[in-house]
């Protein structure tokens, strides 16, 4: 990288959908390429396509990369970084482009631009627009044309900082199409035009957007613009090696954060879809990802999603997050705004090694919120043990704890208490499996004996009376 070169990258999202995991792992590569070379990163929403556009998006886009915690130097804040927002600096270009006889309106109609395509293919030429009206200016303000753009007849050569050479034959592209009128720019005019006009030293995007990088090539050095440097990152494919779409599972940033997942977490496992540190390390903090971060260490290959390695990195953060902070993250995903923090933080603590996804609290620790379980009279059997047995042992659990005083009720003496009966057993699970079942009606549980304490005699005592009851 050129040392006194000042680094400035985009995130371009068009905002026609949710933001989602490739556009967001584009953001985050831009985002800590620029943090880690004290470069600038810019957000630029391109909405020229105004059919397919919709403000909802680029509101979830906003929010999302805010959630994500990956912020930006210049964007939409000020004026001038929506593509609606420019429209007159297109105007310019294209009129300068018109009136220098670079563009041209070509009057084809979809019929014919076919008919063309099927005469190629039966012929075995790749298919491309040549067109004939390169000389008839629009006869009426009104009649219906698009503007094109008849390339020099050239190979465009680029190094891109991943993929290295690339070559491309400007013959195989045919007269381009470069806008719907004057002030409507498609996306390849827009993006040059923009990326010289905000002074973009490196484009880092999707390797779905090599093809159009000669195509932007030409454009810039029709208009006398420098060449920005091109990184293009690899797909991200399913498990299957396919490119990752809405049939792998829902891709919407905004589902990772209903679900429970945390931004950093996200963040962690975003960075690992296609760039590696080089060694086995998998779980890094922001920092540690800006520092080492570069774009030599990112793949050619497609990067594999996979879920289970997100569930583990995020498994591995929960664990590692101060109980506080942790219960204050819970809180919204039990939906219930009158329940004591205090007592929510005693069930996070038993709950948070096991822990995957936030919104589990709900799932794993409903008995901590309900006083109704619902369990099968079956699962308070301990293997074989008949009827008669679970009944003395439900008794005695219920003597035993009824006879310890609400202040004693604590995990020293209930342990001490309940081992001591538990081993005159000879089997602990003919006392524990029943006492797990009766407080949390669930095979796998945190430790019946915290779960008590948590719960408190009173509620204890209910539950087993209500295990003995149980049809
Ligand atoms: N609007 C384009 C997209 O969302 C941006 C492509 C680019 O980065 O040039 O894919």
């Amino acid at each position: 990288m050129p040392k006194n070169k000042t680094i400035r990258v985009r995130i371009a999202p068009s905002p026609t959908g949710p933001l989602h995991i490739g556009t967001a792992r584009t953001a985050l590569f831009n985002w800590l390429y620029a943090r880690k070379h004290g470069g600038s990163f810019v957000l630029r929403i391109e909405d020229t396509d105004l059919e397919r556009s919709d403000p909802k998006y680029e509101k979830d886009i906003i929010e999302n990369l805010k959630w994500l915690g990956i912020d930006w130097d210049e964007g939409i804040e000020q004026k001038g970084y929506r593509q609606s927002e420019r429209i007159d600096t297109y105007t310019t270009y294209i009129k300068m482009l018109l009136k220098k006889k670079k563009a041209f309106y070509c009057f084809h109609s979809q019929d014919e631009l076919e008919q063309e395509k099927q005469e190629q293919f039966k012929k075995k030429l790749a298919p491309r627009h040549l067109c004939d009206h390169s000389e008839n200016p629009p006869k009426s303000p009104a009649e219906k044309g698009i503007i094109r753009f008849r390339p020099p007849e050239k190979k465009i050569q680029f190094k891109d900082l991943i993929r290295g050479d690339i070559e491309f034959d400007t013959a195989l592209l045919g007269d381009m199409s470069i806008a719907r009128n004057e002030s409507t720019p498609l996306y390849n005019l827009a993006v040059a035009i923009d990326d010289f006009e905000m002074n973009i030293s490196h484009v880092i995007r999707g390797e779905d957007h090599i093809s159009n990088t000669p195509k932007q090539i030409l454009i810039q050095e029709e208009l006398g613009f420098p060449r920005p440097e091109y990184a293009h990152l690899p797909l991200i494919l399913g498990e299957d090696r396919s490119k990752l779409s809405k049939r792998h599972g829902t891709l919407s940033i905004s589902w990772y954060q209903d679900q429970g997942y945390l931004p950093e977490a996200m963040i962690n496992f975003m960075a690992l879809l296609g760039w590696n540190p080089g060694d086995e390390r998998e779980l890094f903090t922001r920092d540690e990802l800006i520092n080492e971060f570069s774009l030599e260490r990112v793949q050619k290959g497609g990067a594999i999603f996979n879920l289970d390695k997100l569930d583990w990195i995020n498994g591995n953060y929960i664990r590692n997050m101060d109980l506080e902070k942790l219960t204050e993250r819970c809180m919204p995903f039990l939906k219930d705004e009158n329940l004591d923090k205090e007592y929510v933080k005693k069930v996070v603590a038993l709950e948070q090694e096991r822990m995957k996804k936030l919104s589990e609290i709900g799932e794993l620790a409903d008995f901590f919120f309900t006083d109704v379980l619902e369990y099968d009279k079956e699962l308070l059997r301990w293997k074989d043990m008949k009827d008669e047995e679970l009944s003395e042992i439900l008794n005695k659990l219920e003597n035993v704890l009824s006879g310890i005083d609400e202040k004693d009720f604590t995990k020293e003496n209930l342990q001490k208490i309940l081992m001591a009966e538990a081993e005159k057993l000879g089997d602990k699970g003919r006392l524990f499996w029943p006492l797990r079942v009766a407080l949390s009606g669930k095979k796998a549980s945190p430790d019946p004996i915290d779960i008590a304490v948590v719960l408190g005699r009173k509620r204890v005592l209910k539950r087993i009376k209500e295990a003995r009851n149980r049809k």
